[in-house]
C-alpha cells in the first residue's frame, strides 16, 4: 500500500479519478488531463486534497520531487512525460498495478488476454462461476477500474480480469494465478511500434508465473502456442482441431473426454466465439464447477452488448446488434457467423478503407441498407457485386428500411463495417439506438 508518496498521475478518465481516489487520504497527489474533467469529479478530488492540472504540455509539471507516475494505459511508453519519468528514476505504472498493491494475495486472479475475444471470454467466465454461486468480481479493462472495488474483495473470493496489451505495458508485480491468452494476430500495432513488442508485451500475462499458476493456451493459433513455450506457468490448451484438455468434436464440446454441451444448443452465435467458450470452460473447470452450471449459461448467454449480441425476434426475424464492428474484419466475422439469409446495415466514419474484403461473406447478404460518411462507397462496391443496396442519411431510416424489408427467417444485423465517430461519440451509441428501435416495435 502506498503512504506518504508524491505521485503523479497522468491522465484523468476513469481510471485515473478512481487511482487517485484510491490513495488521496494517504499520498499527496497531482492529477493532469490536457482535456477539461467533469466539475462534479474535480470536486470529489479536491475534497480528498488532489490538486487537478488542466494542462497540454504535462512534461513540465513532472520533477524529480516526484516518487511515481500513474499514467492512462491509452498512453503511449514514449509519451514526453513517460520518457522524463524514466530519465529521473520514477517508476511508471497503471491503475491496474497501483490497485494489486491493496489486493488481498488470498484473492484468487484469472487475467484474460489476446488479440480478440477478451471481454466474451471474461464476461463467459464471470457468469458461469456466477451461476455456481462462486464469490466472483469482474474488473480490468471492463466496467468499472479495479481501484475502485478493491478493498471490497476478500479472501478466497475470485477476482476475473480483462487484460488489455496497453494495460500489461505498465505491470511489475501483478500476477495471476490463471491467465488465459486467446489468440495472438496482426493488429495494428502503432502503440507498440512493431509486432515483436506487440507479442513481447502480451506474454506478461505470464509474469511472475511458476508451476503452481495455470497458463490456458489456444492450441491452434501457432503464435500463441509457439510464443509461451518457455513459460514457466503449467499449460492446458483448448482446440477445434486436437484433442486437449478441452476440445471440439463432431459438435460436442469437451472437457478431459467428457461432453459438456453439443454446440446447437449454445446461444452465442459464431464460430469464434467457440474458442472463447472452450477458453472459459478450461478456467471455470479449475474452480470446480458444476457442468449444469455451464450449460445453463452456454443455453441462455446471447453475447457481449454490442458484440453481435442477440436483440430480439419478432414475427420470425432475428435482429443482431454488432454495433463493436468498426472493420471490415469484424464485419466478416459476424456475416460467417449465420447460416440465415441476412439483411445487413452498414456505413459511417470514411476512413477510406475498401469494402471488397468483404466479398467472400457477401453470398448470405440478401440486401444492404447504408448510411453515414461511406454511404456512397458502399452503394458503389454493392452495384459491383450485384447486391441490391438503398442509401439513407442516417442509421434510423435505415433500420426502418430493413424491418420492413425482412421476412420470417431472415437475420438483420448492424455491423457496420466503419467506425461510428461521424455521427456518434462512440460505437455504443448508435447500438443503443439500434437496440431502441428493434425494441420498440410492437408484435
Ligand atoms: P476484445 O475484448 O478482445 O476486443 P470481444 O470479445 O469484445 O474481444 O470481441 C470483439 C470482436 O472480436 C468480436 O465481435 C469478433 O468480431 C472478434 N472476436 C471475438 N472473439 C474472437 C476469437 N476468439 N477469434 C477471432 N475473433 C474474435
Amino acid at each position: 500500500m502506498l503512504k506518504n508518496k508524491k505521485v503523479f498521475i497522468l491522465g484523468m478518465a476513469r481510471s485515473g479519478f478512481e487511482a487517485a481516489k484510491l490513495i488521496a487520504r494517504d499520498n499527496k497527489v497531482l492529477i493532469t488531463d490536457m482535456k477539461e474533467q467533469d466539475k462534479k469529479q474535480i470536486n470529489i478530488l479536491s475534497d480528498l486534497g488532489v490538486k487537478f492540472v488542466l494542462s497540454d504540455n504535462p512534461v513540465d509539471l513532472l520533477d524529480n520531487s516526484y516518487d511515481l507516475v500513474i499514467k492512462n494505459p491509452g498512453i503511449k511508453y514514449d509519451h514526453p512525460t513517460v520518457v522524463k519519468a524514466r530519465n529521473l528514476g520514477i517508476k511508471v505504472i497503471n491503475e491496474v498495478e497501483l490497485a494489486y498493491e491493496y489486493l488481498d494475495k488470498g484473492v484468487k486472479v484469472i487475467g484474460v488476454t489476446g488479440s480478440n475475444g477478451k471481454t466474451t471470454t471474461v464476461t463467459l467466465i464471470y457468469n458461469i462461476l456466477k451461476t455456481d454461486g462462486k464469490p466472483v468480481w469482474l474488473g480490468g479493462n471492463i466496467g468499472t477500474p479495479l481501484c475502485n472495488f478493491v478493498k471490497d474483495i476478500k479472501k478466497n473470493d475470485i477476482l476475473v480480469m480483462e487484460i488489455s496489451d496497453h494495460q500489461l505495458c505498465d505491470m511489475y508485480d501483478f500476477k495471476t494465478n490463471v491467465s488465459v491468452l486467446t489468440n495472438i494476430y496482426e493488429v495494428h500495432t502503432d502503440f507498440h511500434d512493431s509486432h515483436e513488442r506487440y507479442v513481447k508485451t502480451k506474454l506478461k500475462i505470464f509474469n511472475n508465473h511458476t508451476k503452481d499458476d495455470i497458463a490456458i493456451i489456444n492450441y491452434d493459433n501457432k503464435e500463441a502456442v509457439n510464443n509461451t513455450k518457455d513459460i514457466n506457468s503449467t499449460k492446458y490448451y483448448f482446440s477445434k482441431e486436437n484433442q486437449q484438455n478441452v476440445y471440439l468434436n463432431n459438435n460436442v464440446i469437451y472437457y478431459k473426454g467428457k461432453k459438456i454441451i453439443d454446440i446447437d444448443e449454445i446461444m452465442l452465435k459464431g464460430e469464434h466465439n467457440l474458442e472463447n467458450i472452450m477458453a472459459a470452460i478450461s478456467v471455470v473447470k479449475l474452480f470446480n464447477v458444476s457442468d449444469s452450471s455451464i450449460v445453463k449459461v452456454l443455453k441462455t448467454f446471447g453475447g457481449v452488448e454490442h458484440r453481435i449480441e442477440y436483440v430480439r425476434t419478432i414475427k420470425g426475424v432475428s435482429y443482431y446488434n454488432d454495433a463493436k464492428a468498426t472493420n471490415c474484419e469484424s464485419t466478416k466475422t459476424a456475416l460467417k457467423s449465420f447460416k440465415e439469409p441476412i439483411l445487413l446495415i452498414l456505413g459511417g466514419l470514411d476512413r477510406g478503407h475498401s469494402f471488397e474484403e468483404l466479398n467472400e461473406e457477401m453470398v448470405n447478404v440478401k440486401e444492404v441498407a447504408c448510411y453515414g460518411e461511406t454511404k456512397m462507397r458502399i452503394k458503389e462496391y454493392c452495384d459491383t457485386i450485384n447486391k441490391p443496396c438503398e442509401v439513407f442519411d442516417n442509421l434510423e431510416q435505415a433500420t426502418r428500411y430493413l424491418i420492413k424489408r425482412a421476412k420470417k427467417g431472415d437475420i438483420v444485423l448492424l455491423s457496420p463495417a466503419c467506425a461510428s465517430w461521424d455521427q456518434y461519440e462512440k460505437f455504443e451509441d448508435r447500438g443503443d439506438e439500434f437496440k431502441g428501435i428493434i425494441n420498440s416495435i410492437k408484435e
